[in-house]
């Protein structure tokens, strides 16, 4: 999960790296009064998950509190690289700047291992940095177990070529955005710029936080870091019941049973759909092992109220959980839909296969579901899900 740069910021506060103050609003009337409590001059930063902001014109510098409420007034609404802007961040105006750097950890996996990328030639985008002067970057890989250690530290700043002025604090600000790193179970913690500002200092400027969702079991603060609002409401749907769901820009609704098996059922549909004006699979849906009937419901419930899905194919090969007990699960699903009020209205196309294949097909077959038709063949069902959904 990728954080704002404000929530980026608080977290660098908590863990002791220089930050500025900083206050997140989403109207510009609201920008009078924080940039009263910042002393009036403020850096106005659209809030928006991508990079580049500087060179697009979201960030600028109110001279006064009318002033942020005009340039908060500019910000907002505007379109970042695809991002609409709902929020920007007021802080606190830094002394000048004399010096822009870069630092970062980050997960490395081609090399199994943690790496610290840092140069003195920040506040530009890194791969620019990395593509034009590969010497001016410098990657220090960093033991999972030993961390970064003051002396690791040095190693980096001294591999990077930090100034001997700033030398001591980006050592000490390198093993505060370690603690970050570790304590957050992030997968990125970027600092560009990095600045040294007039008086000497050296800050955080501007942060990048990608936190490692896999860890969310024992980081219960970070639950209040998820932008619910971005979130698409049909994978908040399939989230809040627990299923693992990825929403697609198709018309095949699609549930399986393995995320291999619903994989290979994706690339059936969008082959089969080249023939009928291009049609999709609508969604990846994995209803896992054990199907239950609740569990095929709670997965028709979301892929039929998707509006894009015109026909569902429902890919099932019989294993631990076999076919007969697979069938009973939709024929119940559909009645547990209808006793709610949620008739289905579009068409399922369902294959069965493996363990107990008969059974299920013959359960399907007595329950005599008008909208249900079955179809032996993976490739077969996919053919015919496309046609439905190209009518
Ligand atoms: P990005 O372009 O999305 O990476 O946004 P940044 O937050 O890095 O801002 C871009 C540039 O704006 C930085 O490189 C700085 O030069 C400048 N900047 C950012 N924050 C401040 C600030 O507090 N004061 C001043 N004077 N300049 C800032
Ligand atoms: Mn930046």
């Amino acid at each position: 999960m990728d954080l704002f740069e404000y929530q980026a910021r608080d977290l660098f506060a908590k863990h002791g790296v220089p930050v500025l103050a900083g206050e997140v609003i989403d109207t510009p009337e609201a920008a009078r009064e924080v940039a009263e409590r910042l002393g009036g001059k403020a850096v106005v930063k659209a809030q928006v998950k991508t990079g580049g902001r500087g060179k697009a014109g979201g960030v600028k510098v109110a001279s006064d509190p009318e002033d942020a409420v005009a340039k908060a007034g500019q910000i907002l609404g505007m379109d970042i690289k695809g991002h609409t802007v709902h929020k920007v961040m007021l802080a606190e105006l830094a002394p000048e700047i004399a010096s822009e750097y870069y630092v970062s950890f980050l997960l490395d996996r081609a090399n199994r291992t943690f790496l610290a990328i840092a140069s003195v030639e920040g506040g530009m985008e890194i791969e620019e940095v990395a593509a034009t002067n590969p010497a001016a970057v410098a990657k220090i890989p960093v033991d999972a177990i030993e961390g970064v250690t003051p002396a690791k530290a040095r190693e980096i700043v001294e591999a990077a070529a930090f100034p001997a002025d700033v030398a001591d604090q980006v050592t000490e600000i390198l093993q505060t955005l370690w603690k970050t790193f570790l304590s957050e179970d992030a997968l990125l913690v970027e600092v560009n710029p990095l600045a040294k500002v007039a008086d000497g200092r050296v800050i955080a400027l501007d942060g990048k936080v990608s936190l490692d969702e896999n860890a969310d079991f024992r980081q219960p603060e970070h639950e209040a870091l998820v932008d619910h609002a971005a979130a698409n409401p049909l994978e908040a749907a399939a989230k809040a019941k627990g299923l693992n769901y990825v929403k697609l820009d198709g018309e095949v609704g699609i549930i399986g049973n393995g995320a291999g098996l619903v994989m290979s059922t994706l690339d059936v549909v969008a082959y089969a759909g080249e023939g009928h004006g291009n049609v999709k699979p609508a969604n990846f849906l994995d209803i896992g092992g054990g199907a239950s009937a609740e569990v095929m419901a709670n997965g028709l419930e979301i892929i039929l109220g998707d509006p894009d899905v015109k026909s569902v194919f429902v890919n099932v090969f019989g294993g631990i959980t076999a076919c007969d007990a697979v069938a009973n699960g939709i024929v119940q699903a559909l009645e547990l839909l209808k006793s709610k009020g949620e008739e289905v209205t579009k068409p399922l196309v369902v294959r069965l296969d493996g363990n107990n294949a008969e059974l299920g097909r013959q359960i399907l077959t007595d329950a005599d579901h008008p909208l249900v038709e079955q179809v032996d063949t993976m490739d077969g069902a996919a053919e015919r899900a496309a046609e439905l959904a190209a009518k």
